[in-house]
């Protein structure tokens, strides 16, 4: 089910989607033109401000900052928020990653259209050339969603460092593709960051069990997050 860090990066993913297709549309008019002069337009556009403002990365980048920034409010709230610097510290840094990762994509996708100009390529060889170097879109959109888990998971993590009294959940799914170490995880209830640490599976409170893992610790505060704990103990 997808839930609003999945739907953030979607609308990232789906304005890189666009953005690809675009350049694929616009590429046969610049095949047309003499190898010089198709040199020259592309090395005067400004691929990456096209890519940014026409194309819509950077409004769908602000999206992503917004969904991470709810992140920060950490629900529900514990006794003590943890220090607001250094979360804004570390969702600079995942904003700076994300920012990076256009440029590179710019840059990259503008070098393969003057490469398959150069060797006469046709649209749909040009467009071949794009997906085997360049990420896909469903790529691109599972590169955002461990981000924004990522960050979700350290989040909790100091909440949970900064309120050694509280206890914690690991929440999240329980289906047919949620890991050994997950189930095990949500087997053992509710813990504090102490008892958590004991446990054996301290190393995953940020990091997650897997790449793409969907779990987050969550304070517990009422019985009903404990539905899955005992339906894990039950299997
Ligand atoms: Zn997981």
């Amino acid at each position: 089910m997808p839930d609003l860090t999945d739907k953030a990066a979607q609308a990232y993913s789906t304005a890189y989607q666009s953005a690809i297709e675009d350049v694929i549309s616009r590429y046969p008019a610049l095949a047309k033109l003499p190898n010089e002069r198709a040199a020259e337009l592309l090395r005067d556009i400004d691929f990456e401000n096209l890519f940014r403002t026409n194309y819509g990365m950077d409004k769908a980048l602000e999206g992503l900052a917004v969904s991470f920034a709810k992140e920060i409010v950490v629900t529900p709230a514990p006794p003590i928020l943890p220090s607001t610097e250094t979360l804004s510290a570390v969702l600079q840094f995942e904003i700076d990653a994300a920012n990076t990762q256009i440029t590179q994509s710019a840059a990259e996708i503008k070098k393969i259209m003057m490469r398959s100009v150069l060797g006469r390529q046709s649209e749909a060889e040009f467009a071949a050339a794009l997906n085997t170097n360049t990420l896909r879109p469903d790529q691109v959109n599972s590169y955002v969603n461990q981000n924004l888990r990522s960050f979700h998971r350290t989040v909790e993590s100091q909440a949970a460092q900064a309120n050694p009294e509280a206890l914690y959940i690991w929440d999240g799914p329980l289906d047919n593709v949620t890991s050994d170490e997950c189930v095990a995880m949500i087997t053992l209830g509710a813990l504090n960051e102490a008892e958590w640490q004991a446990s054996g599976y301290g190393q995953y409170l940020e990091s997650g069990t897997h790449y793409g893992c969907r779990h987050t610790l969550q304070m517990f505060v009422q019985p009903s997050q404990l539905e899955n704990t005992k339906d894990a103990r039950e299997v």
